[in-house]
């Protein structure tokens, strides 16, 4: 454990400022910071000579559980493959190395990013195996595809009808050709996907933590709960929390297991907290009930106000207006914050109107959250300020899918407010800025710099009036983020009696010269604890 730190340029978060320092560290917590005049000699545990420490960067939604799980799968992401012909060559190739329970499985592909601009089918997953089943999921998470051989698993005809909700891609005789589009219809696939048991699954949530921690995360929120593996997620989270613990996560379970698993029977609010407190032995804490009230706009999927700009009319939201309120009611009488995905404007209107409805049943301090809010508006924001509802903004989406926006889903006009964290700024919203990894990358340096640049992947830049400033956009990963968890009293800043999370960063994120990427990320500690070092 780190006791004593020297010649450290401790970033001040509040100000954009830093001041060369020597900082303590006592149990865990930063118990004293002197401030030097120049840089020193003197016997300590870790000499920074001048480098910058940061308060390590607090993430407020990704899927870490289901990330954990998907490195060890083939990456289809547009990092690792940019065509079908590719997914299928790499599928070949690594066949025996990602072979698992008897099916190949894969993550992250966006059809727009592939050459042939289209979802790969079971056609061409065919051309990997006949025999052996294969899963590919969209990198939204809410559709993928399947080879012949699973369909066969699942009991599907070709001639199957859509199910309720969901639909199935086909081919020019009508036939199913294996893409499945929303929850109904790929639920239909991991219904048949062998269970990742708990214990290999929280073999492989450690490994997700490290690469979590390479990126100067000391804090995470694991958006949902059973959403890779139903109660396995969570049995898998319990067991890794019993083990050795150094990075904190907060767990929004997903509303349906809360109601429907017999492990839930009996359990509210307090008591889960309580489990998941003393078996972390402080680290993780429970961060509320998740809901989704729509799908995503790459997928026509999001229920928006008004039309998608290439014409195709917007879908109705998840939940009728009164069964989300009957839900929201429900939990709130079991002392749960709430937490709902709402990518459309007409999914967050909704969702931030049944919270104004309901409150007077809402037990916690801690904030409820409308999730992405990808094109809210003014008046949704002031809405949500004045009620004191909280929101977390899918910044990423400028850089991965912001070219897509503009020409096809949103057109040129709505993209100029597409996260609209400006906006929010200027209403004093309580907000922070995420990649919903595995969606996209987990790197809080880069999500920082898309709200700074708002640059897309072809260079485009959507909309100036909506930039953050560096330190703004800088807070929304530490300080706003702990204001958003309701932690400032332990994170978000370096301060003395908080925790003694840190980050080393090789230059000054708040200078316009330095470029934000994870490459400044050296070194990153949790109470303490060297716990990544490049
Ligand atoms: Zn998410």
């Amino acid at each position: 454990m780190v006791k004593k730190i020297i010649n450290a340029k401790v970033l001040d978060v509040d100000t954009g400022t830093h001041t060369l320092s020597s900082v303590y560290v006592d149990e865990g917590k930063v118990s004293q910071i002197i401030k030097q005049d120049s840089m020193i000699v003197e016997d300590a545990d870790l000499d920074l000579s001048g480098k910058f420490l940061s308060p390590g960067f607090i993430d407020t939604h990704s899927h870490l559980v289901m990330y954990s799980n998907f490195r060890r799968q083939l990456n289809c992401s547009p990092e690792n493959v940019t065509s079908i012909e590719d997914i299928i060559s790499q599928f070949k190739e690594r066949k025996d190395e990602i072979l698992r329970d008897g099916w190949l499985r894969g993550y992250g592909y966006n059809e727009f990013e592939l050459k042939e601009q289209r979802h790969p089918n079971r056609f061409d997953l065919d051309r990997v195996s006949t025999d052996i089943p294969i899963y590919i999921q969209h990198s939204s998470a809410h559709m993928g595809a399947v080879n012949t051989k699973a369909l066969e698993i699942m009991g599907l005809a070709l001639d199957s009808e859509d199910p309720e909700g969901g639909f199935f891609e086909r081919d020019e005789d009508g036939l199913v050709n294996g893409v499945l589009f929303e929850f109904p219809a790929l639920d239909l696939a991991k219904a048949v996907l062998p269970e990742i048991d708990a214990e290999t699954l929280s073999d492989d949530i450690k490994g997700g933590v490290k690469d979590y921690q390479s990126r100067g995360i000391t804090s995470a929120s694991e958006m949902c709960v059973g959403l890779l593996n139903g109660i396995n997620d969570y049995k898998a989270a319990l067991k890794y929390l019993e083990g050795p613990q150094n990075f904190r996560i907060r767990f929004a379970i997903d509303y349906k297991l809360l109601l429907n698993d017999p492990l839930f029977k009996g359990e509210d609010a307090h008591s889960l907290r309580e489990k998941f407190e003393e078996l972390s032995k402080g680290y993780s804490t429970l961060a509320g009930a998740k809901f989704f009230n729509d799908g995503s706009i790459q997928l026509h999927t999001a229920s928006l106000r008004e039309p998608y700009y290439d014409g195709t009319p917007s879908p109705k939201t998840q939940f009728a207006f009164v069964e989300l309120k009957e839900l929201f009611i429900h939990f709130q009488d079991l002392g749960y914050p709430l937490i709902t995905h709402a990518n459309g404007d007409q999914a967050g209107e909704d969702v931030i109107k049944a919270y104004i409805e309901t409150k007077d049943h809402k037990q916690t301090d801690i904030k409820h959250r409308v999730e992405h809010l990808q094109i809210a508006s003014r008046e949704d924001i002031k809405l949500m300020t004045e009620n004191n509802i909280g929101g977390s903004f899918f910044i990423n989406h400028i850089y991965y899918f912001g070219d897509i926006h503009k020409s096809k889903f949103l057109g040129p006009e709505r993209v100029k407010h597409l996260e609209p964290v400006k906006t929010a700024e200027e209403e004093g919203m309580t907000f922070t800025i995420h990649s919903d990894c595995p969606v996209t990358d987990i790197s809080p340096l880069s999500s920082i710099r898309f709200a700074v640049e708002r640059q897309t992947r072809n260079g485009d830049t959507l909309g100036d009036e909506e930039k953050l400033s560096r330190l703004e956009a800088y807070k929304k990963m530490t300080i706003d983020a702990a204001k958003l968890n309701g932690t400032e009293d332990t994170e978000g800043s370096i301060t003395v009696g908080k925790y003694a999370d840190f980050v080393v960063l090789d230059d000054n994120p708040f200078t316009d010269g330095c470029e934000l990427s994870d490459e400044l990320v050296l070194m990153t500690m949790v109470n303490g604890d060297i716990v990544y070092e490049k």
